[in-house]
């Protein structure tokens, strides 16, 4: 007879045998999802026999995660910004980092139209909807599968944002206060670097930022300024070495006020720029 602790003991050794980073986390990660159990439940009940049919069913959720499946996609979830967002491997599983890009256009956001550029799974534009007090919230992406991951969550999170399929910003109309985007930002040549779980499982469209990683900061630059109210804002998530190169971007299309804001490991993460159209300037 089989216990909760022997399950939990068993996906560990399992995880640690198949060198999976973070295999403790990750084994109690699915034991919780599977039992639906938080931490006190769990000590309290260690001892209480489990059946085979939930041992095994257990043991199949934790060959997936050895086999480098993300524990995301075995899930289909992943908490961001408090929210619970759904995922799947058509979208860019939300990260921590980006929280803190949410943050940030928070502090401006109150008011304001907002749109955001390559939104994914949308948990950018949700979370500022639902977390801040926004005029409007419109997402726009290329893929048609990540657009329905994103109408799923809008709907899962009683979120009201307008979803758009568009490459880049062709099928976007009027202006915005505010265009926020993490887009593809890893340079091709440093994909297959990537741990497993990043360069199998999630989508590459979601992660290749072509030969620099900068090519989406230049479009969305060159095309977004017809798209920003004069002396709207412009944010961007960014890899830790692109603080400078993006920044110098921002600069060569007339934005001010530009600023590099810094990650919870002090890493350079987030530049945005106030833009002001020379013709028409901002008063
Ligand atoms: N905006 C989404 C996110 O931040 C998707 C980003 C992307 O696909 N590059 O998670």
């Amino acid at each position: 007879m089989k216990t909760l602790e022997n399950a939990l003991q068993e996906g560990r050794r399992f995880l640690k045998e198949k060198q999976i980073a973070d295999s403790d986390i990750d084994a109690w990660y699915l034991l919780s999802f599977l039992f639906r159990m938080n931490r006190a439940h769990y000590l309290m009940h260690s001892s209480m026999p489990i059946s085979k049919e939930q041992y095994c069913e257990y043991m199949e959720l934790i060959k997936k995660r050895g086999n480098h499946i993300p524990l995301q996609h075995i899930t289909g979830e992943q908490e961001f910004m408090g929210l619970n967002f759904k995922v799947s491997n058509e979208v860019l599983i939300p990260r921590q980092d980006t929280e803190i890009l949410v943050q940030e256009v928070l502090k401006a956001a109150d008011g304001k139209t907002v749109l955001d550029m390559c939104t994914g799974s949308g948990c950018i534009i949700i979370s500022l909807d639902r977390l801040g007090n926004i005029k409007s919230g419109t997402g726009a992406d290329i893929s048609a599968s990540a657009l329905k991951i994103a109408d799923e969550n809008n709907t899962r999170l009683e979120a009201n944002v307008q979803f758009l399929q568009s490459n880049l910003f062709e099928q976007v109309q009027g202006k915005y206060d505010i265009i926020v985007s993490n887009p593809p930002y890893i340079p091709t040549s440093d994909i297959e670097t990537l741990m497993e779980e990043v360069k199998d499982h999630e989508p590459s469209i979601a992660l290749d930022g072509k030969e620099d990683g900068l090519y989406f900061y230049r479009r969305i630059l060159s095309e977004g300024t017809d798209y920003i109210n004069p002396g709207g804002f412009i944010f961007f998530e960014i890899g830790c070495d692109q603080g400078a190169a993006v920044s110098q971007l921002l600069k060569e299309k007339g934005f001010q006020d530009i600023r590099i804001i810094k990650d919870l490991a002090g890493l350079d993460r987030v530049v945005t720029g106030r833009y002001v159209n020379q013709e028409e300037p901002f008063t």
